[in-house]
């Protein structure tokens, strides 16, 4: 079987609260001996995400920063398909550059007229106190190359975010909210980044792969949405991102509980009977 997992990182491989991913562990330990490989899909930044590979044991491509770039740390077969390079390393960009990104953060504050604080207004201290990583982590996180995080303080209204949006579509550029921050990015997303490493993979296998992709939040839902299967696990309160597209399972394991029976459901539906049983 050719199979392709995609999946979010904070509250959904990782736990929200503990970033931990022990409930997960059986179900990544099966897609390994599957052959099955997972890439790390998320708003963290390639310096975050490399770290976060090497722990969790997997390699090959990761997608950085909510679809800015995908990247590959460890080169391979898959190498020629990569047209772009990010600091020497194969690359596919999609993003707009930070600075830009940072620029329209000024504006879109003088336009909203509200409080909002970004990545790059605040030092790895504020960071690692908003996000609750060490000061090394917080470091990582705030090496932004096509997304910038920040806090809109107080909740804005439904209207004010439409206007921003508007605000900000009219320079090429979106808004989208991930598990606790709202993310300033370029013309990209989870799942137009995922979709061409689809297709790159199924050039060089002459396969296409059945892909399955997990996440819990607002910026996932792109994803969700080009994969064969989509799952959508529950949040740390037990409820589910509302407006997930038709066709999205929803998952009632919370996190990496409901990762690993979201993925071990995918993979005795796609391996068989026969495979199923020559993998216990
Ligand atoms: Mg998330």
């Amino acid at each position: 079987m050719t199979g392709l997992v995609f999946t979010d990182l904070d509250g959904t491989l990782l736990d929200h609260h503990t970033y931990r991913w022990d409930a997960a562990r059986p179900a990544l330990e099966r897609l390994a001996r599957a052959g099955v490989p997972v890439v790390l899909c998320s708003s963290k930044t390639r310096a975050e995400m490399m770290g976060l590979q090497e722990r969790l044991g997997l390699g090959g491509p990761l997608i950085v920063e909510n679809g800015g770039a995908v990247v590959l740390p460890d080169g391979g077969p898959l190498a020629g398909a990569f047209p772009d390079r990010l600091g020497e390393l194969p690359a596919r960009v999609f993003g707009t550059p930070y600075p830009r990104l940072r620029d329209a953060l000024d504006g879109l504050r003088h336009v909203a007229g509200a409080r909002l604080r970004g990545f790059g207004d605040a030092g790895p201290d504020e960071i690692a106190r908003w996000t609750g990583l060490d000061p090394a982590a917080a470091a990582a996180a705030a090496a932004r190359e096509f997304d910038e995080p920040f806090l809109w303080e107080p909740e804005p209204s439904p209207v004010a975010v439409a206007r921003a949006e508007a605000w900000l579509a009219a320079r090429g550029l979106r808004l989208t909210r991930g598990g606790r921050f709202w993310h300033l990015t370029g013309d990209n997303d989870k799942g137009r980044a995922a979709l061409w490493l689809a297709d790159a993979v199924a050039s060089a296998t002459g396969a296409r792969p059945r892909t399955l992709a997990l996440g819990d939040g607002a910026n996932d839902l792109p994803l969700l949405a080009v994969a064969d299967t989509g799952v959508l696990v529950a949040r740390p309160d037990g409820t589910h991102l509302p407006g997930a597209p038709a066709g999205v399972v929803l998952e009632p394991g919370i996190g990496p509980e409901g990762w690993r029976r979201a993925v071990e459901r995918w993979l005795g539906e796609v391996q068989g009977p026969r495979c199923k049983n020559s993998d216990r």
